[in-house]
Formats: C-alpha cells, sequence, structure tokens
C-alpha cells in the first residue's frame, strides 16, 4: 500500500492543485491533501474552511482524503504512515526551493521520498494568490478553479473586502 502526502497551503485548492490531486491518486493507491496550518501567516480561508473546500472538490475519488496539519511534515507522514510526499513544480523559480525542501525532508528521514509532478501546461501561470488576485478586482475566475467553489470564493472576498489581515 503506497500511500503519499500532498502537502500544501490551498488558500483556496486550484484547478492546477486539482490537476496534480487526480494524476497523484492514479500512480499511489492513496493520496492524502495535507493542508499545512502555519500560525505565522493568515490566509483569506481559515484551515477549516481549506479542508471542506478541498473536500467538496475531490468526493468523486475515491482514494483521496483531506487532513490539516502543523508542524513538520515527515511527523505528519509517520502519523498517518505515509512514504511518499508529491510536489508540483510549477517554473524553474519553484525549482530552487523544492529541491531544498526535499534533499531536508530526506536528510530528516531517509525513507521519505519525494516525488514532482510537472504542472499540466495549461495550469502553469496558475497559483491561489493570483486567483485571489484577480477575483478581489473582479475578474472571472472561471476554469482557474473548480466551478463548485467559484461561488465559495466570490462570497468569502465580499465579507473580506474591508479586512486587511490576510495577505495575497
Ligand atoms: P500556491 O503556490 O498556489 O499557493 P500551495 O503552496 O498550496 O500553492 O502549493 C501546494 C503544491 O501545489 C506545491 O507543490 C505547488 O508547487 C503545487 N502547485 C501549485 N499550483 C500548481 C499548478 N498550477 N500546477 C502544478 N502544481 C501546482
Amino acid at each position: 500500500m503506497k500511500r503519499a502526502v500532498y502537502p500544501g497551503s490551498f488558500d483556496p485548492i486550484t484547478n492546477g492543485h486539482l490537476d496534480i490531486i487526480s494524476r497523484a491518486s492514479k500512480v499511489f493507491d492513496e493520496v492524502i491533501v495535507g493542508v499545512l496550518i502555519n500560525p505565522n501567516k493568515n490566509g483569506l480561508f481559515n484551515i477549516e474552511e481549506r479542508v471542506n473546500l478541498i473536500q467538496k472538490c475531490v468526493k468523486n475519488f475515491n482514494n483521496v482524503k483531506v487532513e490539516s496539519f502543523s508542524g513538520l511534515l515527515i511527523n505528519f507522514m509517520k502519523n498517518v504512515e505515509a512514504t511518499v510526499i508529491v510536489k508540483g513544480l510549477r517554473a524553474v523559480s519553484d525549482f530552487e526551493y523544492e529541491f531544498q525542501m526535499a534533499l531536508m525532508n530526506n536528510k530528516l528521514n531517509p525513507n521519505i521520498e519525494t516525488v514532482f509532478m510537472m504542472t499540466n501546461a495549461k495550469y502553469s501561470y496558475l497559483s491561489s494568490s493570483s486567483v485571489k488576485q484577480v477575483a478581489m478586482f473582479g475578474g472571472c475566475i472561471k476554469d482557474l478553479v473548480p466551478d463548485i467553489i467559484i461561488n465559495d470564493i466570490i462570497n468569502k472576498l465580499s465579507k473580506e473586502g474591508d479586512n486587511q489581515l490576510w495577505k495575497l
């Protein structure tokens, strides 16, 4: 049983993320989407909301689960008995940081392997930040995020319009 973790902030999940989840679900027996709780970073959505949004989008995958975690990724992996980290790579700019993280995680636990999936060319420009920026200024986010969560994002932004706590 090969269980992989796909970690990230997912604030919110985008079609780029969903594409990686879908592909990973075909490669591994089980994929756990790990939503990182970062106490130093205020998101647009709180952790529970992010988990719920992802759950809505992955409900048709029977081998994908969604959980939140804090602290070291390798400790979370031990708790859920996963041995593979899945990461998506968009551009060369992602590489340096991801390379360093992969080496560090491997140093902390040599039994953990990081597997990189190249972005689908359709989504190579897509990030959670850019989605929030487009939506905040009234742009159309169809094709950028799953249809099922478009209204959640628009509603949240209209409520949080004057709230400067979250950052793009
Ligand atoms: P973002 O950079 O959009 O805020 P996260 O920090 O939540 O996303 O990223 C989680 C993982 O998903 C990372 O491995 C990141 O490289 C990957 N990822 C994000 N957007 C895409 C995309 N458009 N295509 C492929 N992988 C992506």
